[in-house]
């Protein structure tokens, strides 16, 4: 049985649901990121009751730091992080090629970097990857890819796409943990022919899933989202789609938009670091002295713990004196706000209705202008 099952569609925009050993997702779905097995600031029962149905976990960060084989002793990364829900662990690629000037070398076997944690050099192979994951038990496991930043020359997306396709023949039929799946990652920048290369390479090997990778990397958007286009195009329609790093709202809603399934990104808890809420009047800076005094919630419409009971002045005095509850009411809110978000994107899918939806929520998401 298909581990993606879609459920309804209205253009290109999908609903499905992505089963998995540690239960289903109702797609499409926004990941928060757990990168060192912690959403910063969050506590597990915290993030089920946001609606977080999966998260994501990061093999670079946690190979290092404690390392796989600790966790595997300690049962497993669910045990580990007492999170038993879904887990997607990515596979350290891009870190290793976003840190750019921690890399040493990247040939056909592997990639050898210097550890941001120690700076001893350091060496990453497919199976590698693939075994970290394995004794991570993740979920979903993503291949070792090949990461370029945004303007490369097309010589070096060219070979990142060949040693992606190369690398993700090498991991296909590793072993797994139980139930994990196993999605490979499309490469090839902004370019339509190297993307559809790549999408119809890795088509051909059957995975469970597919993520578009090598994208929110540094590009302009207007020609991210059309790469995104390309590359959805060129996917299998019945796998799952996964838009790597994506997660402010306007962009959310524009992959979902393209028949993108799944998605994740640091920037709602990272946002909420800066004293910064996601919400339907544009992104507010709660630093700003507009708010000393105003008395309404982060956003009218949120439910989460911050808006059911705290003021922005309230909010704003905590971030402004650095207390730590600001940045956990703002983390609550903004992961909220995201997921309650894609539900919706996701209801107007079932009743066909996503188009006037997205309209509707990109026009109110455009921040009007302040009376001062
Ligand atoms: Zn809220």
């Amino acid at each position: 049985m298909s581990a993606f099952e879609l459920t309804a569609t209205d253009g290109a925009a999908r609903a499905g649901v992505l089963r998995t050993a540690h239960g289903d997702v109702q797609t499409p779905a926004f990941m928060p990121v757990g990168t060192k097995a912690t959403v910063k600031t969050v506590d597990p029962d915290e993030l089920r009751a946001l609606g977080a149905q999966i998260v994501l976990g990061n093999s670079y960060h946690l190979h290092f730091r404690p390392g796989e084989e600790l966790i595997a002793e300690l049962g497993g990364l669910h045990a580990f992080m007492s999170w038993d829900g879904p887990i997607l662990t990515d596979s350290g690629g891009f870190q290793v090629f976003s840190l750019r000037d921690t890399l040493l070398r990247s040939d056909d076997d592997g990639v050898t970097f210097r550890s941001v944690y120690d700076g001893s050099a350091e060496r990453f192979t497919p199976e590698l990857a693939a075994r970290i994951q394995e004794q991570l038990g993740s979920d979903v496991a993503m291949c070792l890819d090949i990461c370029p930043p945004a303007g490369v020359p097309r010589a070096e997306l060219e070979q990142a796409v060949r040693r992606t396709t190369f690398w993700a023949q090498r991991q296909r039929d590793l072993p797994r943990a139980p139930g994990q799946l196993r999605f490979a990652i499309t490469q090839g920048g902004l370019d339509t022919e190297l993307r559809r290369r790549s999408s119809e390479e890795l088509a051909t090997l059957d995975f469970d899933g597919y993520a578009i990778g090598g994208l929110s990397v540094g590009e302009h958007r207007v020609p991210m989202f059309e790469a995104t286009s390309h590359a959805t195009a060129f996917l299998p329609e019945p796998k799952p789609r996964y838009f790597m790093g994506i997660g402010d709202p306007e962009g959310v809603i524009e992959v979902i938009s393209r028949g993108v399934d799944m998605f994740d990104c640091v920037l709602p808890t990272r946002t909420a670091r800066t004293g910064s809420a996601l919400t339907f009047e544009g992104r507010l800076n709660l630093r700003n002295a507009r708010f000393a005094r105003d008395p309404r919630p982060l956003d009218e419409s949120c439910a989460c713990p911050a808006c059911s009971r705290f003021s922005r002045a309230y909010i704003r005095h905590l971030v402004t004196q650095e207390e730590i509850l600001g940045i956990r009411l703002l983390s609550l809110h903004n992961l909220r706000f995201l997921i309650d978000l894609v539900c919706g994107a996701r209801q107007a899918i079932e009743r066909g209705a996503f188009e006037s939806w997205r309209d509707d929520a990109l026009l109110r998401l455009t921040p009007q202008p302040v009376e001062h």
